[in-house]
Protein backbone atom coordinates (compact mmCIF):
# COMPACT_ATOMS: atom_id res chain seq x y z
CA UNK A 1 0.00 0.00 0.00
CA UNK A 2 2.94 2.29 -0.30
CA UNK A 3 1.75 4.09 -3.05
CA UNK A 4 -1.35 5.26 -2.11
CA UNK A 5 -0.84 8.88 -1.32
CA UNK A 6 -3.26 11.30 0.17
CA UNK A 7 -4.71 14.37 -2.39
CA UNK A 8 -3.10 16.95 -0.82
CA UNK A 9 -4.90 19.55 -3.58
CA UNK A 10 -8.52 18.37 -2.72
CA UNK A 11 -7.00 18.58 1.10
CA UNK A 12 -6.23 22.22 0.70
CA UNK A 13 -9.04 22.79 -1.23
CA UNK A 14 -11.30 21.00 1.67
CA UNK A 15 -8.97 23.11 4.26
CA UNK A 16 -10.22 26.48 2.53
CA UNK A 17 -14.13 25.42 2.28
CA UNK A 18 -14.52 24.64 5.60
CA UNK A 19 -12.87 28.49 6.77
CA UNK A 20 -15.62 30.07 4.87
CA UNK A 21 -18.13 28.41 7.95
CA UNK A 22 -16.81 31.64 9.57
CA UNK A 23 -18.94 34.23 11.74
CA UNK A 24 -19.20 36.82 9.03
CA UNK A 25 -17.72 40.37 8.71
CA UNK A 26 -14.66 38.87 10.14
CA UNK A 27 -10.94 40.02 9.65
CA UNK A 28 -9.69 38.35 6.45
CA UNK A 29 -8.56 34.94 7.28
CA UNK A 30 -10.00 34.86 10.43
CA UNK A 31 -12.08 31.76 11.42
CA UNK A 32 -14.72 32.59 14.04
CA UNK A 33 -16.55 28.96 14.17
CA UNK A 34 -17.61 28.99 17.87
CA UNK A 35 -19.65 26.22 19.06
CA UNK A 36 -23.53 25.89 18.93
CA UNK A 37 -23.87 28.40 16.40
CA UNK A 38 -25.52 29.04 13.09
CA UNK A 39 -21.78 28.85 11.71
CA UNK A 40 -20.71 25.77 13.03
CA UNK A 41 -24.07 24.26 11.69
CA UNK A 42 -23.37 25.04 8.45
CA UNK A 43 -19.64 23.58 9.43
CA UNK A 44 -21.65 20.29 10.10
CA UNK A 45 -24.04 20.19 7.38
CA UNK A 46 -21.06 20.26 5.18
CA UNK A 47 -19.13 17.42 6.60
CA UNK A 48 -22.51 15.63 6.42
CA UNK A 49 -22.42 15.67 2.95
CA UNK A 50 -18.98 14.96 2.96
CA UNK A 51 -18.87 12.06 4.92
CA UNK A 52 -22.43 10.82 2.62
CA UNK A 53 -20.10 11.14 -0.65
CA UNK A 54 -17.90 9.15 0.99
CA UNK A 55 -19.49 6.56 1.41
CA UNK A 56 -19.26 6.81 5.30
CA UNK A 57 -22.50 6.89 7.48
CA UNK A 58 -22.30 10.57 9.10
CA UNK A 59 -24.48 10.97 12.51
CA UNK A 60 -24.26 13.61 15.17
CA UNK A 61 -23.81 12.33 19.11
CA UNK A 62 -26.01 13.95 21.76
CA UNK A 63 -23.13 15.67 22.28
CA UNK A 64 -22.60 17.59 19.22
CA UNK A 65 -19.88 15.50 17.74
CA UNK A 66 -20.03 13.98 14.23
CA UNK A 67 -18.85 10.61 13.49
CA UNK A 68 -18.62 9.42 9.68
CA UNK A 69 -18.21 5.18 10.16
CA UNK A 70 -17.34 3.16 7.59
CA UNK A 71 -18.62 -0.25 8.96
CA UNK A 72 -16.94 -3.41 7.25
CA UNK A 73 -18.61 -5.39 9.95
CA UNK A 74 -15.76 -5.28 12.51
CA UNK A 75 -15.52 -5.79 16.33
CA UNK A 76 -13.70 -2.65 16.44
CA UNK A 77 -12.36 0.40 15.76
CA UNK A 78 -9.62 2.75 14.05
CA UNK A 79 -10.72 6.49 14.93
CA UNK A 80 -9.29 9.62 12.78
CA UNK A 81 -9.79 13.22 13.60
CA UNK A 82 -10.18 16.41 15.55
CA UNK A 83 -11.97 19.64 16.63
CA UNK A 84 -13.88 21.18 14.64
CA UNK A 85 -14.41 24.42 16.30
CA UNK A 86 -12.08 27.66 16.61
CA UNK A 87 -11.34 30.33 18.79
CA UNK A 88 -12.96 33.84 18.06
CA UNK A 89 -10.20 35.14 15.34
CA UNK A 90 -8.53 32.22 15.20
CA UNK A 91 -7.14 30.33 12.09
CA UNK A 92 -7.80 27.74 9.42
CA UNK A 93 -5.93 25.35 10.23
CA UNK A 94 -6.39 24.50 14.25
CA UNK A 95 -8.52 21.37 14.41
CA UNK A 96 -9.64 21.64 10.91
CA UNK A 97 -6.85 19.89 9.25
CA UNK A 98 -6.84 16.73 11.36
CA UNK A 99 -10.53 16.45 10.57
CA UNK A 100 -10.42 17.32 6.44
CA UNK A 101 -7.09 15.14 6.66
CA UNK A 102 -9.27 12.17 8.23
CA UNK A 103 -11.66 12.69 4.86
CA UNK A 104 -8.97 12.51 2.93
CA UNK A 105 -7.47 9.46 4.31
CA UNK A 106 -10.55 7.71 3.48
CA UNK A 107 -10.96 9.42 0.16
CA UNK A 108 -7.69 8.03 -0.59
CA UNK A 109 -8.43 3.92 0.59
CA UNK A 110 -11.86 4.61 -1.32
CA UNK A 111 -10.13 5.27 -4.40
CA UNK A 112 -6.91 2.46 -4.07
CA UNK A 113 -9.96 0.04 -3.73
CA UNK A 114 -8.89 -0.51 -0.06
CA UNK A 115 -10.88 -2.50 2.10
CA UNK A 116 -10.14 -1.93 5.88
CA UNK A 117 -9.90 -4.43 8.41
CA UNK A 118 -11.07 -2.79 11.33
CA UNK A 119 -14.26 0.19 10.74
CA UNK A 120 -12.78 3.30 10.50
CA UNK A 121 -14.60 6.24 11.66
CA UNK A 122 -14.11 9.83 11.09
CA UNK A 123 -14.65 12.22 14.45
CA UNK A 124 -15.09 16.13 13.90
CA UNK A 125 -15.26 16.77 17.85
CA UNK A 126 -17.73 19.40 19.30
CA UNK A 127 -16.36 22.57 21.25
CA UNK A 128 -12.51 21.67 21.95
CA UNK A 129 -11.25 25.16 22.17
CA UNK A 130 -13.89 26.48 24.68
CA UNK A 131 -14.03 29.90 23.83
CA UNK A 132 -17.41 30.08 24.53
CA UNK A 133 -18.29 29.49 27.66
CA UNK A 134 -15.10 27.89 29.04
CA UNK A 135 -15.80 24.39 28.41
CA UNK A 136 -12.60 23.18 27.16
CA UNK A 137 -12.27 19.74 25.42
CA UNK A 138 -16.63 19.89 25.86
CA UNK A 139 -17.41 16.86 23.24
CA UNK A 140 -14.43 14.80 23.49
CA UNK A 141 -14.53 14.80 27.57
CA UNK A 142 -18.46 14.14 28.13
CA UNK A 143 -18.14 11.21 25.24
CA UNK A 144 -15.09 9.56 27.49
CA UNK A 145 -16.64 10.51 30.74
CA UNK A 146 -14.59 12.54 32.31
CA UNK A 147 -16.80 15.82 32.40
CA UNK A 148 -20.36 15.62 34.08
CA UNK A 149 -22.76 18.05 31.98
CA UNK A 150 -24.83 18.87 34.98
CA UNK A 151 -22.12 21.05 36.59
CA UNK A 152 -22.50 23.33 33.75
CA UNK A 153 -25.84 24.36 33.04
CA UNK A 154 -25.65 27.54 34.40
CA UNK A 155 -22.09 28.70 32.83
CA UNK A 156 -22.41 31.60 30.49
CA UNK A 157 -21.16 32.99 27.54
CA UNK A 158 -19.94 36.70 27.16
CA UNK A 159 -23.32 37.87 25.70
CA UNK A 160 -24.74 36.49 29.55
CA UNK A 161 -26.60 33.29 27.37
CA UNK A 162 -26.34 30.10 30.20
CA UNK A 163 -25.15 27.19 28.20
CA UNK A 164 -28.43 25.23 29.10
CA UNK A 165 -30.08 27.68 27.05
CA UNK A 166 -28.06 27.60 24.27
CA UNK A 167 -27.94 23.80 24.29
CA UNK A 168 -31.73 23.72 24.26
CA UNK A 169 -31.54 26.13 21.38
CA UNK A 170 -29.21 24.20 19.26
CA UNK A 171 -31.67 21.25 19.28
CA UNK A 172 -29.60 19.20 22.32
CA UNK A 173 -30.69 18.52 25.69
CA UNK A 174 -28.00 18.76 28.23
CA UNK A 175 -29.90 16.28 30.46
CA UNK A 176 -29.30 13.37 28.05
CA UNK A 177 -25.72 13.76 27.24
CA UNK A 178 -24.15 10.71 28.54
CA UNK A 179 -20.48 9.36 27.90
CA UNK A 180 -20.32 6.83 25.29
CA UNK A 181 -20.97 3.13 25.97
CA UNK A 182 -18.64 2.06 23.37
CA UNK A 183 -15.19 2.93 24.04
CA UNK A 184 -13.97 -0.44 23.96
CA UNK A 185 -14.48 -0.83 20.74
CA UNK A 186 -11.55 1.92 19.77
CA UNK A 187 -8.83 0.01 19.02
CA UNK A 188 -6.84 3.76 18.45
CA UNK A 189 -7.45 7.26 17.94
CA UNK A 190 -5.37 9.30 15.60
CA UNK A 191 -5.49 13.22 15.89
CA UNK A 192 -3.50 15.13 12.91
CA UNK A 193 -2.99 18.80 14.21
CA UNK A 194 -0.51 21.89 13.46
CA UNK A 195 2.02 22.59 15.99
CA UNK A 196 0.66 25.93 16.94
CA UNK A 197 4.79 26.32 17.84
CA UNK A 198 7.67 27.39 16.48
CA UNK A 199 9.65 24.23 17.16
CA UNK A 200 9.05 22.23 13.78
CA UNK A 201 9.64 24.80 11.47
CA UNK A 202 12.67 26.16 13.44
CA UNK A 203 14.25 22.74 13.30
CA UNK A 204 13.22 21.90 9.60
CA UNK A 205 11.39 19.17 10.97
CA UNK A 206 8.36 18.08 8.52
CA UNK A 207 6.45 15.97 11.38
CA UNK A 208 6.09 15.87 14.92
CA UNK A 209 5.52 12.54 16.52
CA UNK A 210 3.60 13.89 19.69
CA UNK A 211 4.94 12.21 22.94
CA UNK A 212 2.34 13.64 25.16
CA UNK A 213 0.56 17.10 26.82
CA UNK A 214 2.80 18.75 29.32
CA UNK A 215 1.23 20.69 32.22
CA UNK A 216 -0.75 23.90 31.93
CA UNK A 217 -2.02 25.37 34.93
CA UNK A 218 -4.58 28.55 34.83
CA UNK A 219 -5.00 30.58 37.58
CA UNK A 220 -6.70 34.25 38.33
CA UNK A 221 -4.54 36.62 41.00
CA UNK A 222 -6.54 39.09 42.01
CA UNK A 223 -4.11 42.13 44.21
CA UNK A 224 -6.72 44.57 46.44
CA UNK A 225 -5.57 47.59 47.36
CA UNK A 226 -7.84 51.07 48.06
CA UNK A 227 -9.78 53.54 45.60
CA UNK A 228 -7.87 56.76 45.74
CA UNK A 229 -7.99 59.82 43.55
CA UNK A 230 -5.01 60.74 41.72
CA UNK A 231 -4.86 63.54 43.65
CA UNK A 232 -3.84 61.33 47.20
CA UNK A 233 -0.50 62.33 47.63
CA UNK A 234 2.38 60.55 49.39
CA UNK A 235 4.36 57.30 49.01
CA UNK A 236 1.08 55.26 51.46
CA UNK A 237 -0.87 54.49 48.80
CA UNK A 238 -2.04 50.87 48.61
CA UNK A 239 -1.78 50.67 45.11
CA UNK A 240 -2.56 47.28 43.17
CA UNK A 241 -1.54 48.42 39.41
CA UNK A 242 2.10 48.83 41.05
CA UNK A 243 2.36 45.92 43.04
CA UNK A 244 0.79 43.62 39.87
CA UNK A 245 3.36 45.27 37.92
CA UNK A 246 6.20 44.20 39.94
CA UNK A 247 4.94 40.36 40.62
CA UNK A 248 4.97 39.95 36.40
CA UNK A 249 8.09 41.57 36.15
CA UNK A 250 9.32 38.60 38.55
CA UNK A 251 7.39 35.98 36.85
CA UNK A 252 9.13 37.25 33.49
CA UNK A 253 12.53 36.61 35.33
CA UNK A 254 11.30 33.45 36.38
CA UNK A 255 10.43 31.97 32.96
CA UNK A 256 13.60 33.38 30.82
CA UNK A 257 15.76 31.79 33.61
CA UNK A 258 14.34 28.80 33.41
CA UNK A 259 14.58 28.71 29.81
CA UNK A 260 17.95 30.34 29.59
CA UNK A 261 20.74 28.13 27.91
CA UNK A 262 18.61 25.07 27.26
CA UNK A 263 18.47 24.24 23.68
CA UNK A 264 14.52 24.20 23.74
CA UNK A 265 12.40 26.08 25.87
CA UNK A 266 11.14 24.05 28.88
CA UNK A 267 8.31 26.80 30.29
CA UNK A 268 6.25 29.43 28.84
CA UNK A 269 3.97 31.71 30.97
CA UNK A 270 1.50 33.83 29.58
CA UNK A 271 -0.67 36.87 31.32
CA UNK A 272 -3.28 36.75 28.67
CA UNK A 273 -6.16 38.85 30.43
CA UNK A 274 -6.01 41.96 32.77
CA UNK A 275 -8.94 43.72 34.36
CA UNK A 276 -8.92 46.73 36.80
CA UNK A 277 -11.85 47.40 38.84
CA UNK A 278 -12.19 50.80 37.29
CA UNK A 279 -11.00 52.68 34.07
CA UNK A 280 -10.21 56.29 34.81
CA UNK A 281 -7.11 58.41 34.41
CA UNK A 282 -7.36 60.30 37.72
CA UNK A 283 -8.66 56.96 40.00
CA UNK A 284 -5.91 54.32 41.40
CA UNK A 285 -8.67 51.10 40.88
CA UNK A 286 -9.11 49.12 43.79
CA UNK A 287 -8.16 45.51 42.33
CA UNK A 288 -6.53 44.00 39.65
CA UNK A 289 -6.83 40.20 38.22
CA UNK A 290 -4.57 38.32 36.08
CA UNK A 291 -4.70 35.07 34.61
CA UNK A 292 -1.91 33.10 34.45
CA UNK A 293 -1.12 30.33 32.14
CA UNK A 294 1.95 28.11 33.02
CA UNK A 295 3.12 25.46 31.04
CA UNK A 296 5.85 22.94 30.38
CA UNK A 297 6.44 19.75 28.58
CA UNK A 298 7.50 18.85 32.31
CA UNK A 299 4.48 19.87 34.40
CA UNK A 300 6.74 19.72 37.11
CA UNK A 301 8.31 22.79 35.49
CA UNK A 302 4.84 24.94 35.14
CA UNK A 303 4.20 24.46 38.82
CA UNK A 304 7.44 25.78 40.10
CA UNK A 305 6.72 28.28 38.09
CA UNK A 306 3.56 29.32 39.64
CA UNK A 307 5.06 28.47 43.33
CA UNK A 308 7.91 30.99 42.62
CA UNK A 309 5.14 33.07 41.61
CA UNK A 310 3.25 32.48 44.36
CA UNK A 311 6.02 33.67 46.85
CA UNK A 312 6.52 36.57 45.01
CA UNK A 313 2.85 37.73 45.20
CA UNK A 314 2.93 37.25 48.71
CA UNK A 315 5.95 39.46 49.60
CA UNK A 316 5.27 42.28 46.98
CA UNK A 317 1.21 41.93 48.54
CA UNK A 318 3.06 42.63 51.99
CA UNK A 319 5.38 45.36 51.26
CA UNK A 320 3.16 47.27 49.19
CA UNK A 321 0.27 46.92 51.73
CA UNK A 322 -2.23 45.15 49.59
CA UNK A 323 -3.80 41.68 50.01
CA UNK A 324 -4.43 39.01 47.34
CA UNK A 325 -6.19 35.64 46.55
CA UNK A 326 -5.90 33.35 43.39
CA UNK A 327 -8.17 30.98 41.85
CA UNK A 328 -7.28 27.75 39.93
CA UNK A 329 -8.93 27.91 36.38
CA UNK A 330 -8.28 24.71 35.52
CA UNK A 331 -5.11 22.49 35.21
CA UNK A 332 -4.76 19.98 31.92
CA UNK A 333 -5.04 16.73 33.94
CA UNK A 334 -8.39 17.70 35.30
CA UNK A 335 -9.11 18.62 31.78
CA UNK A 336 -8.39 14.99 30.27
CA UNK A 337 -10.83 14.07 33.95
CA UNK A 338 -8.17 11.67 36.15
CA UNK A 339 -4.96 11.63 37.75
CA UNK A 340 -3.23 13.43 40.23
CA UNK A 341 -2.46 16.93 39.67
CA UNK A 342 0.36 18.02 37.20
CA UNK A 343 0.40 14.47 35.97
CA UNK A 344 1.32 14.74 32.18
CA UNK A 345 -0.56 12.59 29.52
CA UNK A 346 1.71 10.14 27.54
CA UNK A 347 1.00 9.48 24.47
CA UNK A 348 0.72 5.21 23.07
CA UNK A 349 4.57 4.61 22.70
CA UNK A 350 3.99 1.48 20.07
CA UNK A 351 1.75 3.72 17.90
CA UNK A 352 4.66 6.74 18.22
CA UNK A 353 6.78 4.42 16.49
CA UNK A 354 4.51 3.10 13.89
CA UNK A 355 4.60 6.79 13.07
CA UNK A 356 8.13 6.84 13.35
CA UNK A 357 8.72 4.07 11.12
CA UNK A 358 6.07 5.08 8.54
CA UNK A 359 7.88 9.00 8.53
CA UNK A 360 11.05 7.16 7.69
CA UNK A 361 9.61 5.12 5.08
CA UNK A 362 8.16 8.16 3.85
CA UNK A 363 11.00 10.25 3.27
CA UNK A 364 9.84 12.70 6.12
CA UNK A 365 12.28 14.66 8.53
CA UNK A 366 10.87 13.80 11.84
CA UNK A 367 11.24 14.43 15.57
CA UNK A 368 9.61 13.47 19.01
CA UNK A 369 8.18 16.55 20.12
CA UNK A 370 5.94 17.11 22.85
CA UNK A 371 2.63 19.14 23.10
CA UNK A 372 2.66 22.49 24.48
CA UNK A 373 -1.12 22.85 23.71
CA UNK A 374 -4.14 20.65 24.45
CA UNK A 375 -5.97 18.47 22.02
CA UNK A 376 -8.79 16.03 22.14
CA UNK A 377 -6.12 13.52 22.33
CA UNK A 378 -5.71 14.32 25.86
CA UNK A 379 -9.35 13.41 27.07
CA UNK A 380 -8.99 9.96 24.91
CA UNK A 381 -5.17 9.35 25.55
CA UNK A 382 -5.66 7.83 29.24
CA UNK A 383 -8.62 5.72 28.36
CA UNK A 384 -7.80 4.31 24.16
CA UNK A 385 -4.20 3.92 22.20
CA UNK A 386 -3.75 6.97 21.30
CA UNK A 387 -1.79 9.13 18.92
CA UNK A 388 -0.91 12.63 17.54
CA UNK A 389 0.59 13.57 14.53
CA UNK A 390 2.43 17.45 14.25
CA UNK A 391 3.31 19.32 10.85
CA UNK A 392 4.74 22.56 11.08
CA UNK A 393 2.54 25.67 11.44
CA UNK A 394 4.58 28.84 9.66
CA UNK A 395 6.36 31.23 12.21
CA UNK A 396 4.29 29.09 15.03
CA UNK A 397 1.42 31.40 14.55
CA UNK A 398 -1.61 29.90 15.98
CA UNK A 399 -5.03 31.08 17.28
CA UNK A 400 -4.97 34.75 14.86
CA UNK A 401 -6.20 34.59 11.45
CA UNK A 402 -2.03 34.57 10.19
CA UNK A 403 -1.91 30.76 11.33
CA UNK A 404 -0.90 29.02 8.04
CA UNK A 405 0.26 25.49 7.14
CA UNK A 406 1.63 24.44 3.47
CA UNK A 407 -0.45 21.90 1.18
CA UNK A 408 2.70 20.32 1.34
CA UNK A 409 3.18 20.21 5.19
CA UNK A 410 -0.71 19.32 5.39
CA UNK A 411 -0.48 16.79 2.78
CA UNK A 412 3.10 14.64 4.56
CA UNK A 413 1.00 14.96 7.55
CA UNK A 414 -2.02 13.36 6.46
CA UNK A 415 0.06 10.87 4.01
CA UNK A 416 1.70 9.93 7.74
CA UNK A 417 -1.82 9.50 9.52
CA UNK A 418 -2.89 7.11 6.39
CA UNK A 419 0.50 4.88 6.26
CA UNK A 420 0.12 4.71 10.32
CA UNK A 421 -3.87 3.86 9.74
CA UNK A 422 -2.88 1.02 7.36
CA UNK A 423 -0.07 -0.13 9.42
CA UNK A 424 -2.30 -0.47 12.90
CA UNK A 425 -5.30 -2.16 10.52
CA UNK A 426 -2.75 -5.07 9.22
CA UNK A 427 -1.18 -5.74 12.47
CA UNK A 428 -2.98 -9.07 14.22
ZN1 LIG B 1 -6.81 22.45 18.22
Amino acid sequence: MAAVQVDEATLGQDLRQLARFTLPGEVKGAVSRLPWTPEDQAAVAWLHRQMEELGLVPSLDPLGNLWGVWDVGAGDSLVLGSHRDSVPQGGAFDGALGVVAALAVVRSLKRAGHRPRHNLEVVAWNDEEGARFGTTLFGSRMYVGALDGGQLANLRDPAGRRLEDVVRTAGYDLGRMRPSSSLSRIAAYLELHVEQGPVLEREHQEIGIVTGVGGIIQERITLRGTRVHAAYSGGDRQDPVLAAARVLHRLAAVETEQNRLRPRAVLGVTVGRVELSSALVNVVPESVSFTVDSRAPDPRDALAALESLHEEVAAVSEADGVSFSTTALNDHTTLAGGGVRTEPIRFNADIASVIRGVSQDLGYRAIDIPSWAGHDAMALGPRVPTAMIFVPSVRGLSHTPLEFTADADAGRGANVLLHTLLALDAAP
